[in-house]
């Protein structure tokens, strides 16, 4: 299956089962793991990697949109999925339908969300600092407003650290928020504020999740594995004499007679157009090949002059292992002047994605 296609994703069930238990033995008491799968899981295929996270027992689990929370819950994930992105409050009925968690960021939304007349379940999201969604840590009176809506049911609240310096001062403010709320007499079941970076330098914060995102898929701590490899085949090798210019613009010039191997891969299956002109690299039997000349959208030629061997129909690996070389996701990402969770996201649906 996998020799015929193009271009593909290779997803490791191995190293994503270690990285679950390897982030389970990092939570603090009383803390569940909550992934985050939204993107398509960060571009590893979100319903094979909730689902081989469902058989180990998770039940929580985070999408961006409705319709990634739908996406799941017709393929069989059961428990609680929280959209953290703001949704249409007249696409509220499939909230209701899915039973998915909606996050509220403020009264009025809580009021519109409300005007469907059935039961939402949501979460409360708190604004301690970051200033994206959620309502200002010290806005008591319209986080009450919220309980008190007749269709919500809050079953929690959270919030997101924006930076490692702010942590600790994040977690006073969301503690203070919630002891509040408990103050007023409003019971909150499950809190979370941690994200990957929180989980792995600041467990002390606690709550009942950490919806993980980055660390599940092997980046940030040492213990973790990389999950995803991304591999294009060689189309064709072509000779080229000395001073021949290849490619759009022609940006490529041979110092040399040369040797120019086409991959399937280009810009369009999310591969960073930045890597163009030797910013990149690509593993090709076991050796690093630089990227020449400008990216397109399906193709990209790599300089293989120092690679004799390499013929049309072998795998390049874009991420991942060759030999006894790696590229990673990181390495990838700091070439491209990104992080590694756009160069993820981005991987596009036209490539196959195995579970091996
Ligand atoms: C994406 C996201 C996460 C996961 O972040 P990672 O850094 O990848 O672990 C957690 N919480 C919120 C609100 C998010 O948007």
């Amino acid at each position: 299956m996998m020799e015929k296609s193009r271009a593909w994703i290779e997803m490791d069930r191995a190293a994503l089962r270690h990285n679950v238990e390897a982030l389970q033995k990092r939570l603090p008491p009383g803390c569940a793991l909550m992934p985050a799968v939204k993107a398509n899981a960060y571009g590893h295929g979100a319903v094979s990697i909730a689902r081989e996270c469902q058989t180990m027992g998770v039940d929580a689990f985070c999408a961006a949109t409705v319709e990634e929370g739908v996406e799941l819950r017709e393929n069989g994930i059961r428990g609680t999925i929280l959209v953290l992105g703001w949704t249409d409050p007249r696409a509220a009925v499939q909230l209701h339908e899915h039973k998915l968690t909606q996050t509220v960021v403020g009264l009025a939304y809580a009021q519109e969300l409300d005007r469907l007349g059935k039961p939402i379940q949501v979460h409360v999201k708190i604004d301690t600092g970051m200033h994206r969604l959620g309502l200002h840590w010290e806005d008591l009176e319209g986080m009450a407003g919220i309980f008190s809506r007749e269709n919500l049911r809050v079953t929690g609240a959270f919030t997101h650290i924006c930076a490692d310096s702010m942590a600790k001062e994040q977690g006073r403010r969301f503690y203070r928020a919630v002891a509040g709320l408990k103050g007023h007499g409003y019971n909150i079941p499950k809190i979370h504020l941690l994200a990957s970076q929180g989980l792995i330098n600041h467990p002390e914060l606690g709550g009942n999740y950490a919806r993980v995102g980055l660390a599940l898929y092997g980046v940030g701590a040492p213990e973790l594995r990389p999950v995803l490899s991304l591999k294009a085949r060689v189309a064709q090798v072509r000779e080229l004499p000395a001073g021949e210019g290849t490619g759009y613009e022609l940006r490529f010039t041979s110092q040399r007679p040369s040797r120019i191997a086409v991959l399937a891969i280009g810009y369009g299956d999310g591969l960073p157009r930045s890597l163009s002109c030797g910013a990149g690299r690509v593993l090709l039997h076991g050796k690093r090949a630089p990227i020449a000349g400008l990216i397109c959208m399906d193709q990209t030629l790599v300089d293989v002059t120092g690679l004799p061997h390499v013929s049309p129909g072998d795998t390049a690996v874009l991420i991942g292992k060759s030999g006894g070389s790696e590229i990673t996701a990181a390495e990838m990402a700091e070439q491209a002047g990104t992080i590694p969770n756009e160069i993820f996201s981005r991987l596009g649906r036209r490539l196959g994605r195995h579970l091996c």
